[in-house]
């Protein structure tokens, strides 16, 4: 039986962090189970905003190094770097032109991103979802995992999708959003997500000692000032970790006697610092184990590359063969 198909990508960062892992990284392990996946490393979509090219090939490395250390599987999925797909960057350009710049303007993620950063407001920022909408229709995916805040690109695609049905023929499948739960990680200033940018995170692979560090000196209840001062979990960002790390039982422990002062805060953090480093030791040793090897690594992303560039020409071909362009054969 044929298997939907699933596209999901992620941004060559350089560093996987715990909110990466759970707001993707994870349910993409799963799904390779159910699904036809191809995951890519978005390395055109890492250029719209500042970058360096002296570091970027080493960031695609450790991204994709990090997709094989959570888990997945070259047999079992297909993973490339954007770029060495180039079919991706040729769709975006058709179903740009396709894509209404009024609509364009209204992405929400567009409109945070050029008011955070208004001195880097180009054209490649503006594009970015029809460079997405060309990542998922190049392959003909039938689903789509996104998280909140990629609901509105999903939507685009699937105008973008319907709009070329209707101007040239059904040839798209309007691809359907995969909403699937996933936990908030706040960073560990407690005060906004967990992100790179912040400098709030803790990396999926952080070493024993720097683990301990940080969550050490993670901010918790800042209302509790003393170690007999009554805590509350609810606002705690170590608590919503144990929600994650720690069994129910110790979550119910640790809820109960923060709020009376049984527990100090130096205790409950030693606690998920044994889950956390049992958690993400693998991982480590995965990671690490890739970089003595990265010929492992390249070899996963030629292979996918191979994979995926048959599927992506034979989309690009039949979308320029009915839009009547690159049909004569002059070169
Ligand atoms: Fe947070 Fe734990 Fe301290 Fe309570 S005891 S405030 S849950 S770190």
């Amino acid at each position: 039986m044929n298997r939907k198909r699933i596209f999901s990508g992620i941004r060559p960062t350089g560093e996987i962090h715990l909110g990466n892992y759970f707001g993707a990284l994870r349910n993409w392990v799963d799904l390779m189970h159910q699904y036809d996946c191809v995951y890519g490393v978005v390395d055109y979509h890492a250029i719209t905003t500042p970058f360096e090219a002296k570091t970027m090939p080493q960031m695609v490395f450790n991204t994709m190094a990090a997709l094989i250390a959570v888990g997945l599987d070259a047999e079992k999925c297909m993973m490339m770097v954007q770029s060495d797909v180039p079919e991706h960057t040729e769709l975006a350009w058709i179903l740009s032109c396709l894509a209404p710049l009024g609509q364009m303007e209204r992405m929400t993620q567009f409109k945070e991103k050029s008011q955070q950063d208004p001195e880097n407001i180009n054209l490649g920022l503006l594009a970015y979802p029809a460079l997405m909408a060309a990542d998922i229709l190049i392959y003909r995916a039938d689903v789509v995992p996104v998280g909140d805040d990629q609901v509105q690109h999903l939507e685009l695609t699937r105008d973008l999708a319907r709009k070329f049905n209707n101007a040239f023929g059904d040839y798209f499948p309007e691809p359907q959003p995969l909403l699937t739960p996933t936990p908030r990680i706040m960073g560990l200033d407690g005060k906004a997500k967990m992100s790179k940018t912040l400098n709030n995170h803790i990396s999926l692979f952080e070493e024993s000692d720097v683990l301990q560090q940080k969550i050490m000196t993670a901010v918790t209840d800042e209302n509790r000032k003393r170690r007999n001062d009554p805590g509350n979990p609810d606002i705690c960002n170590i608590f919503s970790l144990h929600n994650i790390y720690s069994k129910n039982d110790e979550v119910q422990m640790i809820d109960r006697e923060c709020r009376v002062a049984g527990i100090g805060c130096v205790d409950c953090k030693k606690i998920l610092h044994g889950h956390l480093e049992t958690s993400i030791a693998p991982f480590r040793d995965r990671y690490k184990e890739l970089h003595e090897k990265p010929d492992e690594v390249r070899d996963i992303a030629r292979e996918g590359a191979k994979r995926c560039l048959p599927i992506a020409q034979e989309t690009l071909q039949e979308v320029k063969s009915r839009l009547g362009i690159g049909k004569h054969q002059f070169v």
